[in-house]
């Protein structure tokens, strides 16, 4: 077991077992050992590789699609521009220099980035070195910071945020924990039933040994994002992958250099992610009363924004590039690759108009 499973079991030990949420934040954040401190998971060489890191097209959409929703919400000032997990900060460069282009927008924006990792932010700062614009970070989203109008986004955030699982036994739900056996972290339904767990009757009647997943921080922080979005005027875009309807099912993976190996082995040297619920997050706007769009998927959401002319843009500026930007096209927009699993959920403010790509 590596130096971060012997500290996670040292913990089972003195206290017992630990949720499969607990056991993500220990694996994704411990400051010595954790994914996001201390590997550079994102990327061709890291464990996983993010639309923006395909091709600059999506950063550029994303920014484009910034500026097309603030002239919509009918241009408040000032404006903050957010994004959570900014990774190696290649969407938010993209971004910018696609806002640029509208001086109004651009001339009245602060930039901030959440981000939780040291290693990640310093990247974030070196990308963004040369920018013009007013930019700030901070490690985590707080309520001030959405106390004025914003637009916010959120690409592969929400896959991250720490999941808590239920399996199905003996005609209950049961926490799915994470223990030790022989010595080894293995997972294990909690003995008692979970009390006070709903779950929601859409999803049918579950089989034995069905896994039940609910993530409370993606659904507080969506409620959050709501009720700024709604108070202050703003919206927010996150993509991800995961369902449009929710069912049940194990969704939880371990990626360690693009290859799936278990989760429970060798906690911090894989990233840990799972399929992110569209329908939780739309649900969670609701006491909000703002307006959930879609999910609708990123091939469909990233043709309407017009990727197709601007690959074509791209390769009459570099014809020698026309095969890397058609592949990345590809990848990014075709059912087979990334165009139907990864998915654009927008919230608005109530009575807004549909805003681009929904
Ligand atoms: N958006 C980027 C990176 C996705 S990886 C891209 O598309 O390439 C997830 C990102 O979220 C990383 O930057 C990670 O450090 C950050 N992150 C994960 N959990 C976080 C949290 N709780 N608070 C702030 N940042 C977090």
């Amino acid at each position: 077991m590596n130096l971060l499973g012997q500290r996670i079991a040292g913990l089972i030990a003195a206290q017992g077992p630990i949720s499969v949420a607990q056991f993500m934040t220990l694996a994704l954040h411990d400051p010595d050992y954790g994914v996001y401190a201390a590997r550079n998971a994102i990327g061709r060489a890291g464990d996983f590789i993010t639309a923006p890191e395909i091709s600059q097209m999506f950063g550029e959409l994303l920014g484009a699609w910034c500026v097309a929703v603030w002239h919509q919400l009918g241009k408040p000032q000032p404006l903050r521009l957010i994004e959570l997990g900014p990774g190696r900060g290649t969407l938010m460069a993209d971004a910018l220099r696609a806002a640029k282009a509208d001086r109004e927008f651009s001339a009245q924006i602060e930039v901030v980035l959440v981000e939780a990792s040291a290693p990640l932010k310093a990247a974030q700062q070196q990308v963004l070195a040369q920018s013009s614009f007013p930019l700030r970070w901070e490690s985590h989203l707080s309520g001030a910071l959405l106390n004025q109008p914003f637009l916010l986004l959120a690409n592969e955030f929400f896959d991250a945020l720490p999941l808590r699982q239920y399996v199905w036994k003996d005609e209950r739900w049961h926490e799915r924990m994470v223990t030790l056996v022989d010595d080894a972290l293995t997972f294990a339904a909690a003995p008692a039933p979970a009390a006070g767990l709903s779950v929601p009757s859409a999803r049918g009647a579950p089989e034995p040994g069905a896994v039940y997943e609910i993530s409370p921080s993606a659904i507080a922080l969506c409620e959050e994002i709501a009720h700024a979005v709604q108070r202050q005027g703003g919206a927010a875009l996150i993509a991800d992958y995961g369902y449009a309807q929710s069912g049940f099912g194990d969704t939880l993976q371990a990626l360690s250099s693009h290859t799936p190996v278990p989760v429970l082995h060798d906690p911090g040297s894989a990233d840990l992610s799972a399929h992110v619920d569209f329908t939780a997050l739309s649900d969670a706007t609701t006491p909000a009363g703002a307006n959930p769009f879609g999910p609708v998927a990123q091939g469909d959401f990233l043709k309407a924004l017009g990727i197709e002319a601007r690959a074509a843009a791209l390769i009459r500026a570099n014809p020698a590039a026309a095969d890397a930007v058609a592949r990345a096209l590809h990848r990014l927009t075709d059912d087979t690759a990334m165009g139907r699993l990864f998915k654009m959920f927008a919230i608005t403010p109530l009575a807004s108009a549909p805003p681009p790509g929904f």
